[in-house]
């Protein structure tokens, strides 16, 4: 048994403890936590300063995208970005493992315990397999030609057996509302039955542009790229209403991950017709590439089941979720540090159905970390993660 005592034991299934004390089985099972010290000294008490949280868990990250690490402009506007994605996938497969393989170590170095990926190939598969932590693959398609629609379905069902067939979970998910074919929605969605789905949602405003009546800059990326989008896209309809509301089921359990322009009304029809949306946000990501965060504080009025994504190398310098959290924290310093845990260990932990992640319930086995530098339960700018268990 080990007994870790903080200044600050945050379970996120009951509220924080000042000194508190948490009791561990040497194989990282929560015992209890309590702030009680014990009775015997037949165990050594480890003693930290800071906050003990458990591990976290990141609801969104491309691994297959770990080689493009500060190659992208930042602020370019996501239209600019996604456009030079495919050149720069581009390179030695050799250096796509290393890269993978580094920022597998770094994400589990800063106390990611289990990650959502968002993967269109199966070539992070030998690192997820060989990872120390938990991977969910959403295996995403994307195209706006209905005739490919099939042949894209098929390759993507070959992808999910694939990781399937070396025990990996993996699901089919769209990429994002503006860049599928409704027959292409249509398949993906039959064929996931009983299944997790993810879409990037409204991470630009050129989203909702393209769709209140096809102008904007991802309308003006796709007439370039020769696409009839008054064939594809049903003109009248917004987000939800073309890509997601008119396939799914109520209790569907959906991440929808950025939503950095969603306001209230987009907020609302989401949330009055599913009972398991989670919203998933990458705050460094769209710092990056849009210069804009979401708009936390109605988020939070509307109850939102919010979850911490990282995104990829592409668009962030770390894989880091506690940067992401101090980030948002920075900005919005009401938000308290145990409620940015709970979306960063507790609700991702929930939304994947990890059921023994995501805090110190007795019985679960969720990993322990230590954050310092901070000032009573606030986070600075300097505060940084150990892993302790
Ligand atoms: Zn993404």
């Amino acid at each position: 048994m080990r007994i870790i005592q903080a200044s600050y034991i945050l379970p996120l299934n009951t509220a924080p403890i000042k000194n508190g004390y948490l009791y561990i089985e040497d194989d990282g099972t929560v015992i209890h936590v309590n702030d009680v010290a014990p009775i015997t000294n037949q165990f050594e008490v480890e003693v930290y300063e800071g906050i003990v949280c458990p591990g976290f868990v990141n609801s969104h990250c491309h691994l297959e995208l770990s080689h493009m690490k500060g190659l992208m402009p930042t602020g370019s506007g996501l239209p600019k970005f996604v456009s030079q994605i495919p050149k720069l996938r581009q390179t030695s497969k050799v250096d796509k493992l290393k890269s993978m393989k580094e920022a597998d170590q770094n994400m589990y170095k800063s106390g990611i315990v289990a990650v959502g990926d968002i993967s269109n190939t199966t070539e992070s598969l030998s690192i997820k397999k060989n990872s120390a932590m938990r991977y969910h693959s959403f295996v995403e398609l994307f195209g706006l030609d209905k005739n490919k629609a099939e042949d894209l379905l098929r390759e993507g069902l070959k992808t999910v057996e694939e990781y399937r067939s070396f025990n990996l979970s993996a699901c089919l998910v769209p990429h994002a509302p503006y860049s599928l074919s409704p027959q292409l929605l249509e398949k993906i969605y039959s064929n996931s039955d009983d299944q997790l789905l993810t879409i990037h949602y409204q991470e630009t405003a050129s989203e909702k542009e393209l769709f209140l009546d096809s102008k904007g800059d991802l309308a003006e990326l796709f007439i370039a790229k020769g696409l009839d989008l008054s064939s594809q896209l049903k003109s009248g309809l917004n987000s939800a209403q073309y890509a997601l509301l008119p396939y799914l089921a109520k209790k569907q359990k959906l991440l929808l991950v950025h939503n950095t322009f969603s306001d209230r009304t987009d907020i609302e029809e989401i949330e009055t017709y599913f009972s398991q949306a989670y919203w998933c946000t990458c705050p460094k990501a769209n710092w990056y590439i849009e210069k804009q965060l979401p708009n936390y504080n109605l988020w939070r009025e509307k109850n939102l089941k919010i979850t911490i994504g990282t995104d990829s190398l592409a668009s962030n310098n770390s894989l880091c979720v506690l940067e992401e959290i101090k980030m948002i924290q920075k900005n919005f310093p009401h938000i308290s540090t145990n409620e940015l845990l709970i979306w960063a260990c507790k609700n991702g932990a929930e939304f994947f159905n990890y059921d023994k992640l995501g805090s110190f319930k007795s019985g679960f086995k969720p990993g322990v970390l230590l954050i310092e530098n901070v000032i009573g339960l606030q986070l600075t700018e300097k505060s940084r993660v150990t892993v302790l268990v």
